[in-house]
């Protein structure tokens, strides 16, 4: 039997598809290739194509004995997102959309899917629990919500399985020193604070530092991609075992600033990371904290990986190893 992933060739998808071949699992990518590399992924066929393609789609279910989908296809950048919102609904939407259906057409009834912290908007409370407030700010996570709520119905009607998890702030790179991450245009602190020290831009730039947080600057949870891999592994199995469906947040439930990821940066690196106070950026609640109880007491995931100063060492290393990323 195949895991078919979609997106498995992005940052957080790649490093999936290095567990499930770290578990011997047979698996099978599909990837636009937009935000994609072919290098990060360390295995299994790599078909090229969008998942609004039903031919396509159709095709790969036909020639692969697919079991479940882990589905983590989707334009992702909040920014653009908000000035070309249809975008947004045409990839994260209706290409799910189409999966579904395909989906039930061959008689697949397992899918992990990938959402985001930013279906909560601003957060009612700290840390978020699942059933809190659900008020996306961006288009972005409108669209995942929406997603969420299709696969609700689809379970209902279809019996198509699900375990939805909503991502807080991923980083790290593999133990294997082959892939990391990679985004183009990089929009992320980690890695812009990692470009500053490796010189490959002047300075990085502090998004307010008058918030009502400890030290003025944004809080965010951040967590260690290869335990967001491993949370991918055991929602898998949960549903291969016939557990129920399931909506989890998948954070640390560590907090930082972002002048404490760059002093971390600085720490790690021994080099000057130089940083200018810059204007809030739009649509950024002050404080992102998850609760991870539910995943933690329903899946049995624990977060092995996600202390800042190794999360800031592993992207280092892979960073300092590929400064042109993916070539
Ligand atoms: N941030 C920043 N400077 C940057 C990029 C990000 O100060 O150049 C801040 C951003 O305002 C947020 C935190 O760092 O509070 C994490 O942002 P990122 O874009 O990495 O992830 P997000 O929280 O938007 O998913």
């Amino acid at each position: 039997m195949t895991i078919l992933v979609c997106g498995g060739a992005g940052y957080i998808g790649s490093h999936i598809v290095a567990s499930l071949i770290e578990r011997h699992e047979e698996l099978v990518v599909l990837d636009s290739m937009v935000a994609g590399r072919e290098k990060a992924v360390l295995g299994g066929k790599l078909y090229h194509g969008d998942l609004n393609d039903r031919e396509l789609l159709n095709g790969i279910f036909n020639d692969n004995n697919i079991e479940a989908v882990i589905h983590l296809a989707a334009s992702s950048l909040v920014g653009e997102s908000m000035t070309n919102p249809l975008k947004y609904y045409r990839n994260n939407v209706e290409g799910t959309l189409r999966l579904l259906e395909v989906m039930r057409e061959h008689d697949v009834d397992q899918i992990v899917f990938s959402s985001t912290a930013a279906v909560y908007g601003d957060p009612e409370r700290i840390p978020i629990r699942e059933d809190d407030r659900k008020m996306p700010r961006n288009t972005y996570g409108e669209t995942k919500l929406a997603v969420e709520r299709m696969l609700h119905w689809a379970e209902l009607a279809h019996g198509i399985k699900h375990v939805i998890l909503r991502y807080f702030n991923v980083a790290g790179a593999h133990d294997n020193g082959l892939i990391g991450e990679n985004h183009d245009p990089e929009t992320h602190l980690i890695p812009l604070a990692i470009q500053a020290a490796l010189g490959q831009r002047e300075n990085i730039s502090i998004y307010g530092d008058d918030y009502p947080t400890r030290d003025g600057s944004c809080i965010r949870d951040y967590i260690h991609v290869m335990d967001v891999a491993d949370a991918h592994l055991l929602a898998l199995n949960h549903l291969r075992c016939g557990g129920k469906s399931g909506v989890y947040n998948l954070g640390s439930g560590e907090d930082f600033t972002v002048k404490e990821v760059i002093e971390a940066v600085r720490k790690v690196s021994g080099k000057p990371v130089p940083e200018r106070i810059a204007p809030r950026r739009p649509g950024d609640p002050a404080v992102l904290i998850a609760s991870p109880d539910l995943i933690m007491a329903e899946l049995k995931w624990r977060p092995k990986r996600s202390n800042l100063e190794r999360m800031v060492a592993s992207a280092w290393d892979w960073h300092r190893a590929h400064p042109q990323g993916f070539v």
